[in-house]
């Protein structure tokens, strides 16, 4: 219900975000996003714990019904309350780390690939790595994928990704076997499957997902899709302050070259001579770890810069470092999305960079963007 004289603030969960043309309140206890006019980012930021009656005499005898569409919207999606002193509630801390030199890792396996697995998590361990995506491009056998993930058991990994080949030389007890061995596998998604389907094993298990899409090679990554969107307090106070893709990711491709990501065009040495802590520290290693979206073009200006991966890989004017992600057809200035922004079956390779994105194993995000 309205009410005249008591101010209203929002949960300090839920942070607005402006845009060119609309802004979001992100609810990051719930994980959604909600897309708001500019008018009502007003009403929250510069009008926080105001009165439905001081805002009426601020914003004029028109602003009636307006307002009280906001309100009611805000208590619909339980946003906000009536708070009778709202210095009472301090901003939520927004400052971002991670016990670690590194939070998350990629390693890329392909024909050509003879990884130590061993010794890449021993030293991902060391370096306070916690979320790991295993990228299969080639056909490997099931007990191939087992004897890496053995070498995880004991590590202080807390979610692993895999994306995996289809063969018809394994069999779904084979695979469910794979899964209950393996609880900390946080995502499986099975690429060049004969058709998309999911299959749930256990109550608890992780699902397997198929799809029939081939993911045969690192430059599958970087699509952006409000799919993929990571609504949690880590991901979004990363965001605020540096990469939300490459900070604090280490990655080896599948010919074992030390990368940021695998598909940066910079190597720092070939892991089975140099040490990832050496390469880490070499020059060059961090260029990307600190750009913000609120340091590239466009994304600056967009409701979803906090929630939405950066991509560095592969941009929309390869000349320009801070150019926006060219697989992103979303354009804030007009708030729509290209025509098709991304297949119906894609699959996201790698976007996932700190341990909350690694670990949603659904996209956890209501956006009517
Ligand atoms: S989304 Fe991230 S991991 Fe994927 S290509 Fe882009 S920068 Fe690399
Ligand atoms: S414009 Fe930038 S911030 Fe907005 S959705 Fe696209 S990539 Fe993300």
């Amino acid at each position: 219900m309205l009410q005249e004289h008591t101010p209203f603030i929002l949960f300090a969960n839920c942070i607005p975000v402006r845009g060119a043309r609309r802004s979001t309140i992100c609810d990051l206890q719930r994980g959604l996003v909600h897309p708001i006019p500019n008018g009502l980012h007003e009403v929250v930021t510069a009008g926080r714990g105001r009165t439905l009656a001081e805002l009426r005499a601020i914003y004029g005898p028109g602003s009636a019904e307006v307002l009280e569409e906001y309100f009611t919207f805000l208590l619909a999606n339980d946003l906000g309350f009536w708070c009778a002193d709202p210095s009472a509630y301090p901003d939520l801390d927004l400052s971002w780390d991670h016990p670690g030199r590194v939070s998350n890792a990629i390693v890329d396996v392909g024909t050509e690939s003879d990884h130590d697995f061993g010794s890449l998590v021993r030293q991902l361990d060391a370096l306070g790595c916690r979320a790991l995506q295993l990228r299969v491009f080639a056909p490997w056998p099931l007990g191939r994928l087992d004897a890496a993930l053995g070498h995880t058991l004991g590590s202080r990994l807390r979610t692993i990704e895999v994306i995996f080949p289809w063969s018809a030389e394994w069999t779904a007890q084979e695979m469910s076997d794979l899964v209950f061995k393996h609880q900390r596998v946080s995502s499986m998604l099975v690429h060049s499957a004969p058709e998309g389907r999911t299959q749930e094993f256990r109550p608890g298990d992780t699902p397997v997902h198929y799809t029939p899409q081939v993911v045969d090679h690192h430059s599958h990554c970087g699509q952006v899709h409000v799919g993929y969107f990571a609504v949690t307090l880590g991901a979004f106070t990363e965001a605020r302050g540096a990469n939300s893709c490459l900070n604090r990711k280490l990655s080896v491709d599948a010919h074992g070259e030390i990368r940021n990501c695998p598909s940066m065009p910079r190597s720092f040495g070939n892991a089975a001579t140099v040490p990832l802590a050496a390469a880490l520290e070499a020059d060059g290693f961090r260029e990307h770890w600190g750009v913000s979206k609120d340091q590239v073009a466009t994304c600056r200006d967009c409701e979803f810069r906090y929630v939405c991966t950066d991509c560095r890989a592969w941009l929309r004017d390869p000349a320009d470092a801070r150019s926006k992600p060219a697989r992103c057809s979303y354009d804030p200035y007009t708030a729509t999305w290209g025509a098709d922004p991304v297949p119906a079956a894609v699959v996201q390779l790698a976007a996932s960079a700190p341990a909350e994105r690694v670990a949603r194993r659904e996209p956890a995000v209501a956006c009517v963007g």
